[in-house]
């Protein structure tokens, strides 16, 4: 490809709505472009990275067996209020009536039209298991779209859907599912991890989010630094600290007045001591009632974590009134002595003596309060894991945080859409059962866009060869150099018989231009052909990633870039 037939309009300048990296730069680099608020046109230079991903995604994906599909993007009503969806998908579910008033929505994901398809084409345990993929865009209407392709309304999407018998087979499904993924990140050239991720209320413990790693990263990744536990930090367990005190004291507490003091920073400087000495007494209402929750002064409750211990459907922070109902006492104030409604305690509390807790009165809080005070229903783990907790699976470890941005999602569906759907068969014995399905999440822009999240500089992008645009750019510097131009010309007609994906700048700009703008495409190899070096015979090869260049005869600068494209694909 020659780049002055090409259709790359870069841009100088930093565009002013663009928050991170990748949205930048890729406006930046002639990738995108913005239609609407979060949804975007791919240019061809975008398109060709997009399309390099697809092509692992589904090269990955038949390997394991699983076979391609396309499902439309418009899906009727009615499948969406068997699965229950229609009424709880909120806003983000783009709804619209037809000219015959038939009421259909943009698909945002495809559970439902996957399952009303195999449930009216397998009839027999036979037929079991299958696993149906397509890639296609899908809709989600985001209140907040953001981050140019991270965070965008209409996106590309890599979704899977599994069908099995019986519970080992669906395992097995799910396996081949995660191996391929890990084939897919590696062969794209990332450096990511796979977590653990929360299964939220549809249960089983077979949920796993593929991060790439990137500072600019949304989400919040613990690991252990000893044993391979990763889980982001919706999941994220802490393990026990040690062993407990023995045996409680009681009553030894006082009340002391504490005016206007409400939060944890406020009474704990007043008191003069460390907010680990206080015990947060938060109350919420939740579908089964109002509870109380204990947790250290200086940690957080994780609410996903709470949900899933309790089985819960709902949980907000209770109202002023309900506190004062509840506990007698102001907001700011409450604490665990003499409360009716069950209490729940984060395991810290086990290991705690002579702590502060609110007085259920207003400007009062008690001191050297003890377990024996009071009753709790348990000791959970139910706080937010931050750095340094013990790991929750080795003896050892302690967690680490880091940040990563979530490119796929695996997921143990189980009964839950077959069941709502009637998606059954007939096992062996004639009986009829429902299958157990699985469903398998790659956003394929998303890849793009963490590439460059994961890979960049001053200059531009820094892309991993397999999914970089261009593989290797051949740079003349001077086009009206009659030798140069020979010379391009010979090593680009050479890189592109051997398969070599190359751009030729044969643009007649200021050499300047031309080395900004193949940094900021982030093409990983440049070859750049000066005269100066054409009359030692010599031409410069230059990574990306590095300053230095390396001087190379002219006759063995091809042999030399495919080397290095193929090392760079099988790193
Ligand atoms: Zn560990």
């Amino acid at each position: 490809m020659l780049f002055s037939k090409m259709f790359i309009p870069t841009v100088k300048e930093d565009p002013k709505e663009a928050e991170v990296a990748s949205h930048r730069l890729m406006l930046r680099a002639g990738f995108i472009r913005r239609l609407a608020s979060g949804v975007y046109t791919w240019l061809p230079l975008g398109l060709k990275s997009l399309r390099k991903v697809e092509r692992i995604i589904r090269e990955e994906m038949n390997k394991k067996g699983a076979q391609e599909i396309l499902m439309p993007a418009v899906q009727p009503k009615e499948l969406w209020v068997e699965s229950t969806r229609w009424e709880k998908y909120g806003k983000e579910l783009l709804r619209f009536v037809d000219r015959n008033n038939r009421e259909l929505c943009l698909g945002p994901t495809h559970e439902e039209v996957v399952t009303d398809l195999v449930r009216r084409e397998v009839k027999s345990y036979k037929d079991l298991p299958v696993n149906l993929y397509q890639i296609q865009n899908k809709f989600r209407d985001e209140m907040r779209p953001r981050f140019g392709i991270m965070r965008s309304r209409e996106f590309s999407m890599k979704d899977a859907y599994s069908f099995d018998a019986d519970e080992p087979s669906a395992e097995k499904s799910y396996m081949e599912m995660h191996e391929a993924y890990v084939n897919i990140f590696e062969r794209c050239g990332f450096k990511f991890r796979v977590v653990e991720a929360d299964t939220g209320q549809i249960g089983g413990s077979f949920s796993h989010e593929f991060m790439v790693l990137a500072d600019t990263g949304e989400d919040i990744i613990i690991s252990c630094d000893a044993c391979g536990y990763a889980a982001n930090l919706e999941r994220a367990e802490v393990g026990l600290m040690g062993e407990a005190p023995s045996g409680p004291k009681i009553g030894l507490h006082k009340r002391v007045p504490t005016p206007d003091q409400r939060k944890i920073d406020e009474v704990s400087l007043f008191l003069g001591i460390t907010p680990d000495r206080l015990l947060k007494t938060i109350i919420y209402n939740t579908d089964r009632g109002t509870i109380g929750v204990l947790v250290r002064g200086d940690r957080e409750i994780n609410d996903t974590k709470l949900k899933n211990l309790l089985e819960l459907d709902e949980l907000e922070l209770a109202d002023e009134r309900t506190i004062e109902e509840v506990t007698g006492g102001p907001l700011g104030f409450s604490g665990p002595i003499g409360l009716t409604i069950p209490l729940y305690a984060d395991m810290d509390l086990k290991f705690m003596e002579n702590f502060v807790i609110g007085g259920n009165e207003r400007d009062v809080h008690v001191v050297d309060a003890n377990l024996g005070d009071f009753s709790v229903k348990g000791f959970y783990d139910i706080k937010v894991a931050v750095a340094g907790d013990k790991c929750p699976r080795c003896e050892t470890g302690k967690l680490v945080a880091t940040r990563g941005i979530e490119v796929g999602h695996i997921f143990k569906l189980g009964l839950k859409y077959s069941q709502a759907m009637n998606a059954t068969f007939l096992d062996s014995e004639g009986k009829e059962r429902f299958m157990i399905m699985g469903c398998y999440g790659i956003g394929v822009g998303r890849t793009v866009a963490a590439a460059i999240e994961q890979g960049n500089d001053e200059n531009g992008m820094i892309l991993p060869l397999p999914i970089a645009p261009f593989e290797v750019d051949v740079l003349p510097v001077n086009t009206s150099h009659a030798e140069s131009m020979d010379v391009a010309r010979a090593i680009y007609d050479e890189l592109l018989s051997k398969g070599i994906d190359v751009i030729m700048d044969d643009r007649d700009e200021r050499p300047g231009v031309k080395f900004k703008d193949c940094d900021l495409i982030g093409i990983p190899f440049r070859v750049t052909i000066g005269e100066r070096g054409l009359k030692d015979g010599i031409v410069e090869i230059k990574r990306r990633e590095n300053k230095e260049f390396e001087k190379v005869p002219v006759a063995e600068v091809a042999g030399r870039v495919i080397r290095y494209v193929e090392d760079a694909k099988h790193r």
